[in-house]
């Protein structure tokens, strides 16, 4: 049996929701983000303005707009709670926000304490640990995608 590839929430969620959706500032489009995940990662003060509309998440790392609906609400960067780790200027750029593991902090695991793999990584770093992706992450699934690419840029530099 071999679970490896599946990440600590289950199967790939992403393919659930193909309604397509094109940010209203840079009009690139966006990958569709459960709404539980807008709710748990705006501020407090915007929660109320989330609706039951479907959501998006903008892709592009110049763009500011982060969380759009069909609907038109919508939320940018400075209205989270979080950095989003692909948006230019993140800070810290989180790898994994449910155990608060930076991409810096995995850099260093592979770089300077010879981590080779995912679990090296989760080992010397505990990322991954009490997992709620959904919540946590700002798109809303697990962050072992985020930490592999991290660990493949570490091997690039070391
Ligand atoms: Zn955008």
């Amino acid at each position: 049996m071999s679970t490896h590839n599946q990440g600590c929430c289950g199967p790939d969620r992403s393919q659930q929701n193909s309604i397509s959706l094109v940010c209203p500032l840079c009009k690139t489009e966006g990958v569709p983000v459960d709404r539980e995940t807008v709710e748990h990662l705006v501020q407090e003060e915007y929660r109320d303005i989330v609706t039951r509309s479907h959501y998006a998440i903008c892709m592009s790392p110049s763009c500011d707009m982060v969380y759009f609906g069909i609907d038109g609400s919508h939320f940018t960067r400075d209205q989270l709670k979080v950095p989003v780790w692909f948006k230019d200027g993140a800070i810290p750029k989180y790898a994994c926000y449910c155990s608060r593991v930076t991409e810096e902090q995995v850099l260093d695991a592979v770089v300077k304490h010879d981590a080779e793999t995912l679990r090296d990584v989760i080992e010397l770093t505990g990322a991954m640990k009490n997992s709620d992706c959904l919540r946590n992450n700002p798109l809303g699934v697990c962050c072992h995608r985020a930490i592999e690419d991290a660990i493949a840029k570490g091997k690039r530099i070391r």
